[in-house]
């Protein structure tokens, strides 16, 4: 079946009771059980609900998975995860890794005794060298966040089961519409919800879906023992905005395409990181694992005062953090999401100070590019 219909298909599931088109909205903490000696499929509210089951089953459907989980944000799905580690384990990570799993996996998992060990995934050999006896899972993130370095799935995937390892990959800049990690031997996908797949800034929500039993049992285990579940009403609206998924990362990523090729071009932006741009390191492994470059890209514009200028002269896209909604966002990684880092951190990670995330939404590209055209024209 094509994507096109599974996404429809997925986030349309009919109420078995009144036939309602859409999943009802379930407030139940509790469910009455009808049976002295045997408990019906839910209980309580934070082992299962029909809302949220509902979203469960259209995420992994999305994932081409058979177990999803929903969570309260992207963070706590990914802690989740991470909380399936024990003691005296090791986890090597993306150097290029999201912020919020860094601080995750750097303040407060070796309270515990889990380690991780950082390096460049574009390196295969460094990723072969990192592994230790206590090595655990390799964690990937394709394209990263904001410098967009393409990491070959298949080529990681194949260094993990050679060394027994699972590979946990967090999908949230292409979304399940535009790559599917678990079609490529990885074996827990994760999500910030919040971007693409909810898609309209407006909730927060996060994902995990695998394909192994075990590790679904593990998943479903700390999430009803920790508890940070989606609620029903967010659920909800998670499904309504899934419903356009595929049109959304169509136009947004075409859109996106135009305007890389258009900064490309551009005499006054010195860099422009693009995995849809044959001139990307990565281009020919992107290509071969993903349907198109993605609805975000990063441009350089020379300098932090560049930078600043460029901001406020825009009017159409809004400046924030966050990315992967209908509006346009533009955001500055050096001061909003890689504010922790330290200049060598920052030069490290390629994180230059005229560095601007660029997350395209549906507004008319023409006018996109008018409103950069006329904001670079500042500098
Ligand atoms: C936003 C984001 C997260 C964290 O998700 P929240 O929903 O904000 O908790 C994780 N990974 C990536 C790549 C993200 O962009």
């Amino acid at each position: 079946m094509s994507d096109w219909t599974n996404v429809i298909q997925a986030a349309t599931i009919h109420d078995p009771l009144s036939g309602a088109v859409n999943t009802p909205i379930q407030l139940s903490s509790t469910f009455n059980q009808t049976d002295f000696d045997h408990f019906g499929h839910f209980d309580y509210a934070r082992s299962g609900n029909p809302t949220r089951e509902s979203g469960e089953k259209a995420v992994a459907a999305l994932e081409h998975g058979k177990y999803g989980y929903l969570f309260s944000t992207g963070m706590a799905a990914i802690s989740s995860v991470l909380f399936t580690l024990s003691a005296g384990d090791d986890i090597v990570v993306s150097k290029h890794v999201y912020g919020g799993t860094f601080r995750i996996l750097s303040d407060i998992l070796p309270r515990w005794g889990i380690t991780h060990t950082l390096v460049d995934f574009g390196d295969l050999d460094a990723v072969k060298a990192a592994i230790k006896p206590e090595t655990k899972a390799l964690y990937i993130e394709t394209p990263s966040n904001p410098v967009l370095k393409i990491t070959d799935i298949r080529a990681i995937v194949a260094i993990a089961k050679d060394n027994d390892l699972i590979t946990i990959a967090d999908n949230t800049f292409l979304s399940p519409f535009l790559q599917n990690p678990l079609d490529l031997g990885v074996d827990i996908v994760v999500h910030s919800a919040t971007k693409f797949l909810a898609g309209h800034s407006d909730i927060l929500a996060g994902a995990v879906v695998t394909n192994n039993s075990d590790l679904a049992d593990k998943i479903y285990f700390i999430q009803n023992a920790v508890g940070a579940t989606l609620g029903v009403l967010d659920t909800w609206l998670l499904l309504r905005g899934i419903k356009t998924l595929g049109v959304r990362m169509t136009q947004s990523s075409q859109s996106a395409q135009k305007i890389a090729q258009y900064l490309e071009g551009h005499d006054k932006v010195a860099r422009v990181l693009y995995p849809g741009l044959a001139t990307h390191e990565g281009y020919t492994i992107h290509q071969s694992q993903s349907k198109s470059g993605g609805a975000v890209l990063s441009f350089d514009v020379g300098s932090a005062d560049n930078a600043k200028v460029v901001v406020e002269a825009l009017t159409i896209p809004i400046f924030s953090v966050s990315l992967g909604a209908v509006e346009t966002i533009i955001s500055y990684p050096p001061k909003m999401s890689h504010a922790e880092l330290n200049v060598e951190e920052l030069k490290d990670t390629g994180i230059t100070p005229g560095l601007l995330r660029f997350s395209v939404g549906l507004e008319d590209v023409n006018d996109l590019i008018a409103d950069l055209e006329q904001a670079l024209a500042l500098i």
